[in-house]
């Protein structure tokens, strides 16, 4: 991981907080190699975090991951997400309808505050803690909420998805651009080494 974010000169890397630790390893390496060798070749990243950082998997325990299958996959029709999102454990607390709920604990309110509006987050929080919306409502809304947010990126890749070409255009670019950028690192790095051979072979 390190040598991939170092090669291609990465200045930012957009990470979940998990992957923190090793960022902060790619840090001190690329720190060490320039210290130890004089050089500024390598470019020290920085993380790049969103506003939320880490996204918990259908399960409300261990982060979202494809690996887990505790995911919401991004290719899902509305109807396969809708009921993705009703598969989702809630406060384990609240057994039955009527029980109060508790939001805090609660990963579908976690979602509510990513993808809903203020006012229907406000409402859910308000609403759970007096068993005034049950559990089933609360996720058909985040699935509307969600669906909608997910809508553009659909059709984006539909489109996409009917122009085979002009995908493979669109890679074959982006693999030059970064085989240019890394013969030239390699080069560099074998330069500042002092290695005889300056080939980037
Ligand atoms: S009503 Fe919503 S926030 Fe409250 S426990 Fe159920 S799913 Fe969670």
């Amino acid at each position: 991981m390190a040598a991939d974010i170092a090669l291609y000169k990465a200045n930012a890397v957009p990470v979940g907080v998990d992957q923190a630790p090793h960022l902060e390893f790619t840090r001190e390496v690329v720190r060490s190699f320039n210290h130890r060798f004089k050089t500024d070749v390598l470019i020290e990243p920085q993380m790049k975090a969103t506003q939320t950082p880490k996204v918990l998997g259908v399960d409300g325990k261990h982060k979202m991951s494809k690996s887990l299958d505790n995911h919401i996959e991004l290719a899902a029709t509305a109807e396969e997400t809708s009921k993705r999102v009703m598969q989702m454990v809630t406060d384990p607390q609240r057994k039955t309808r009527k029980d109060p709920g508790n939001p805090d604990v609660c990963n579908v309110f976690s979602m509510h505050k990513i993808f809903s509006s203020s006012a229907e987050v406000q409402m859910i929080n308000t609403e759970c803690r007096q068993a005034g919306i049950g559990c089933v409502d609360c996720k058909k809304i985040f699935a509307r909420n969600l669906n909608q947010h997910l809508e553009p990126f659909r059709a984006r890749r539909d489109e996409l998805a009917k122009d085979p070409t002009f995908v493979g255009d669109v890679l074959e670019d982006g693999r030059k651009r970064a085989s240019t950028i890394a013969r030239e690192t390699i080069l560099q790095v074998k330069q500042a080494i002092g290695l005889p051979e300056f080939s980037s072979r």
